[in-house]
């Protein structure tokens, strides 16, 4: 894991604007109880945090075989929005959900046929499994990415000319961005960890959100691929499996135990919080958390 001197994301000029000494974490318990610390309150866009949760409705909603007939469940060891992997591999179809191309197959097959539609069933998921009504849609740094997003742009028409994307590819790409945009708060992100860590069932309530197999796939994909190629030190030293998002987020779910969200718009060069990082491996240490 990178140390200090990291940035936050210029790439999407509005994620650029962010403070980049903001800091907050936050833990949620399988009771509900929230534990918080620092800008834990503080809204960001989740990113590709989003990946995971998208993953986790679609493969609740439409079953596991759809999906994984599209993206596959291995780690490519490339950076988050490599695209070259897609002409090349034999499988052809993305390495995994967690990157950006199978993301964008993920988006695509959201029920729904606008990128609206598509969102606000993904929103109405993240709040059962949160309790939290209130995600909003930071539309600056949403239409920032839409007029920068050359690659992902090329990513969606290769995937379309690849046969493995339905409907109108803008429409898929417009979820995808709207998705990145959804405004949440470290506090929000420990909830959704939270499920995650207690097998599909929401904090507090102990409602069944999703099965614990499908809980199952997505942690698995997260420790394998959740930080993209710099998952395999973040899985030796933290041990939990974790998503981040260029937004500066991470969620991280600690089996049977709790989950975590944090805070840092500072990333390393990888593309991954670098407090976030320091913060869950350390909490892992100290809690001993690590799976492994
Ligand atoms: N919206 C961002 C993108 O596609 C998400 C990337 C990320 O958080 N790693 O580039």
């Amino acid at each position: 894991m990178a140390a200090a001197g990291g940035r936050c994301a210029q790439y999407i000029p509005a994620l650029s604007k962010a403070d980049p000494r903001a800091v907050g974490i936050a833990v949620t318990m399988a009771d509900g109880t929230l534990e918080e610390a620092g800008d834990s309150s503080l809204p960001f866009t989740i990113q590709s945090v989003s990946k995971a949760m998208a993953l986790a409705y679609v493969v609740e909603t439409l079953g596991e075989e759809s999906v994984f007939a599209r993206v596959g469940k291995e780690p490519s060891g490339d950076p988050f929005n490599s695209i070259i992997r897609l002409e090349t591999s034999q499988a052809g179809k993305p390495f995994n959900p967690l990157i950006n191309a199978g993301a964008i197959v993920v988006s695509s097959l959201m029920p729904g046929r606008t990128g609206r539609d598509k969102v606000e069933g993904l929103r109405a998921f993240i709040a059962a499994a949160t309790g939290r009504e209130d995600l909003g849609i930071d539309e600056e740094v949403r239409a920032s990415e839409n007029a920068t997003a050359n690659r992902n742009r090329s990513i969606a028409w290769f995937l379309k000319e690849l046969a493995l994307m339905d409907g109108d590819v803008e429409e898929c790409l417009e979820a995808y961005f709207r998705q990145c945009a959804l405004l949440f708060d470290a506090a929000g992100l420990s909830r959704f960890a939270a499920m995650l860590a207690m097998d599909g069932l929401a904090p507090g309530s102990g409602r069944r959100v999703i099965s614990g197999r499908n809980a199952r796939i997505v942690k698995g994909l997260m420790i394998t691929c959740g930080l993209y190629d710099g998952s395999g030190e973040f899985c030796a030293e933290a041990g939990i499996p974790a998503k981040s998002g260029v937004g500066g987020g991470i969620m991280a779910a600690a089996r049977g135990r709790l989950g975590i969200g944090s805070y840092g718009p500072s990333l390393d060069e990888r593309g991954n919080s670098i407090a976030g990082q320091l913060m869950i491996a350390r909490l892992s240490q100290e809690l001993g958390l690590h799976a492994l």
